[in-house]
């Protein structure tokens, strides 16, 4: 049957029914009973959360006044602000004079905030089930409860942006990455760059390095570095365009901490995004997928260093693109053990972010991480965790992994 693109009611944008097919015969085996709520909100675009992250290289205090009026809050309790090392102060004060300047134009009133819509019951109080407080950050993510949506900020020749604006899931792989003072840091698959972003806002690496090798992309992860990231830091930050499957040949065991937020099927905007031959052409791209995830991961291994660790995510929640990539690559990579991030992430940060309890997929062919259809099994969470989008908690899909490359 031809796709149809069908506007599901007034307040949905245009999903594409096949895409949606595909998620409710994939998803109701994999994500089980939990698959209905997950579709309400994927479903839902006026009900979907933001995250503002602020930028430490700039003055924020206006920005942090009004998301407070407005009764954002912290995601992470805050360890002290960073600093930077003597050298590098005197240059980075400088630019931050410049970053001031755009503090004059940010709205003081409410007019760029909406409040998605007035009749919406009120939230109910998420319990915790953490058995310990989530884990304090340098990083500064203000989130609200609902779905307010702040104003992005132009950008302007000269002048850092004092915030980004991000799904508040996609900093789980960066607080996983740990990244320290000094570290060697390897951004495999780097494009817009708000995770790279996110790790300079965490630390100040030795290196970091930003690949991506698609040229309009890379173009974009270029904007974003220079529209955040004051020009003292030019000397850390590199941008490379090499294809990652072979970037740990070509640099073997350089880095301490290695990011592959690989190239995946985007649950959210495939479903909104497809239409056409568009759509066969992703419902085909999806089966490829697994393969390339596996090849990036393998490579991100031999990137690091022994010692050193890589963390794999993708934003999709097809199990072939996330367990079994880390499974097939743990078959064939005995010196890559994964970390157990539900205790560390997962728990402590659960009474912003559901975590699917379990999950079930088609099980991977070794070599390639194709599955094979028509046998399911249950993953093993050490594997690693999923975030999957509920009401009122639409964060995610977020699935994030740990592997600590063995000494
Ligand atoms: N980490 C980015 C961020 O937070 O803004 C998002 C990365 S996006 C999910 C995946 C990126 O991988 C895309 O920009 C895509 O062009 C890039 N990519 C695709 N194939 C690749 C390959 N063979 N090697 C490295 N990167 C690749």
């Amino acid at each position: 049957s031809s796709p149809q693109v069908i506007r599901t009611s007034k307040k949905e944008r245009s999903s594409c029914q096949l895409i949606l097919e595909h998620f409710d015969h994939q998803y109701s085996e994999e994500l089980g009973d939990l698959w209905a709520s997950v579709r309400s909100v994927l479903l839902d675009p006026p009900s979907w959360q933001y995250g503002v992250l602020l930028n430490r290289f700039t003055v924020a205090t206006d920005v942090k006044r009004v998301l407070l009026s407005k009764g954002f809050s912290t995601l992470l309790p805050q360890k002290e602000a960073l600093t930077l090392p003597g050298a590098l102060r005197t240059v980075f004060d400088a630019d931050c004079q410049t970053a001031k300047g755009s503090l004059s134009k940010f709205p003081s009133d409410n007019s760029h905030l909406r409040l998605d819509n007035g009749s919406r019951a009120p939230i109910q109080q998420a319990q915790s089930e953490a058995r310990s407080g989530p884990p304090s950050s340098p990083l500064q993510c203000y989130i609200h409860h609902f779905p307010l949506r702040f104003p992005s900020q132009a950008h302007r020749p000269g002048q850092l942006k004092q915030y980004y604006l991000l799904n508040a899931a996609s900093l789980l792989p960066v607080l996983a990455l740990q990244v320290q003072d000094g570290e060697k840091v390897l951004d495999l698959c780097a494009a817009p760059g708000g995770k790279a972003f996110a790790i300079m806002q965490c630390a100040t690496p030795a290196f970091l390095c930003c690949n991506e090798p698609d040229r309009h992309r890379r173009d974009r992860l270029t904007k974003t570095l220079e529209s955040f990231l004051p020009r003292s830091l030019s000397s850390r930050v590199a941008v490379s365009a090499q294809d990652g499957r072979s970037f740990g040949q070509s640099e073997a065991e350089i880095y301490d901490k290695v990011l592959v937020d690989a190239p995946c099927s985007n649950d959210r905007s495939w479903l909104f995004s497809s239409a056409g031959q568009q759509v066969e052409q992703r419902l085909k791209e999806r089966g490829r997928l697994p393969r390339l995830q596996v090849q990036l991961l393998r490579s991100a291994l031999s990137a690091v260093r022994p010692g050193g660790i890589v963390v794999y995510s993708t934003c999709t929640m097809s199990s072939s693109e996330n367990f079994a990539v880390v499974e097939a690559v743990l078959k064939d990579c005995p010196e890559a053990e994964p970390e157990d991030l539900w205790e560390e992430i997962a728990l402590p940060l659960s009474s912003y972010f559901t975590f699917s309890p379990a999950h079930r997929g088609l099980v991977p062919n070794t070599r390639s991480a194709r599955p094979e259809r028509g046998r399911v099994s249950s993953y093993d969470r050490r594997l690693g965790i999923l975030v999957v989008p509920q009401p009122c908690k639409t964060w995610g899909p977020m699935f994030l992994s740990r592997l600590r490359k063995r000494k």
